[in-house]
């Protein structure tokens, strides 16, 4: 089923950023998207929204650190919709600090979200993709998953994680697309998890060049839109203005 139209997609951190944007944009070019995430005011605000422009959209808290909650929000998707094409694993955390500082809990959490809840979604996808005989993963690591910097190396760990699992899946799974979206810097609340004074303050600044959360949505619809014989494996998406 090649192009966008009518395809079920599953978004994870859908209340806002990239998530967000990725919702409006599919269900604008007509998928069905299923949009999971902790806010639920927010994800509710976000379907009405999406109703309002005549989008097919449903929503359902998860959080992907239970296996659980994902495993019932994925399987709320193919019971709606009858099947699922596509799990955008989008939620992700970054509280940023160097590793002196100890914020051993904020590692425990950015690893939690951003790798368990990876492999969370993917548990729940793969058994129901695998039965389908079709299905797309498509996996939110960063630019921080190809370096790292000062402050960020929990958080680059994580996502260098997320284009591991995603490149072994892929190799795995000749019958299933595997996508890695790698964003730069992105306009969304991404810096608001960042405790630590000093990298809030560097964060400030790296961020004046942030694109649109749009632009990063564009990217995963290319993947999703393309022909089943062609999987885009990675997209790194930047700000022009960015060295990073
Ligand atoms: P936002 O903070 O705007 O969005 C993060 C989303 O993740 C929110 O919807 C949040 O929802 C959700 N989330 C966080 N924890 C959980 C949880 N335990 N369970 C379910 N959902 C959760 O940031 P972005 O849109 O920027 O982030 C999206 C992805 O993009 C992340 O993986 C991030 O690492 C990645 N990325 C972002 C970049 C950027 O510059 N913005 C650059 C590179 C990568 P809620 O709190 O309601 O649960």
């Amino acid at each position: 089923m090649p192009g966008i139209e009518g395809k079920v997609v599953v978004i994870t951190g859908a209340s806002s950023g990239i998530g967000e944007a990725a919702a409006r944009l599919l269900s604008r070019r007509g998928a069905r998207v299923v949009v999971g995430a902790r806010r639920t005011d927010r994800l509710e605000k976000l379907a009405s929204a999406i109703r309002a422009e005549g989008g097919t959209v449903e929503h359902r808290a998860v959080d992907v650190t239970k296996r659980q909650d994902v495993a019932d929000f994925v399987d709320f998707a193919r019971a709606t919709f009858g099947r699922v094409d596509v799990i955008v694993n989008n939620a992700g955390v970054m509280p940023l600090s160097p590793l002196s500082s100890l914020k051993i809990e904020e590692w425990d959490r950015m690893i939690d979200v951003n790798i368990r809840g990876v492999l969370h979604g993917i548990a729940a996808g793969l058994p129901i993709m695998k039965a389908q005989g079709h299905g797309h993963f498509v996996n939110v690591s960063s630019i921080g998953g190809h370096m790292v910097v000062p402050t960020a190396a929990v958080y680059c760990a994580t996502k260098f994680a997320v284009w591991a699992i995603s490149d072994g899946l892929r190799q795995e799974s000749t019958d299933l697309r595997v996508t890695v979206i790698s964003p730069g810097v992105t306009e969304s609340e991404l810096a608001e998890t960042i405790t630590d004074d000093s990298a809030r303050q560097a964060m400030k600044e790296f961020r004046k060049t942030a694109i649109s959360a749009d632009a990063v949505a564009r990217a995963i619809a290319f993947a999703i839109e393309q022909p089943d014989d062609v999987d885009v494996s990675e997209i790194v998406v930047r700000p022009t203005a960015s060295p990073h």
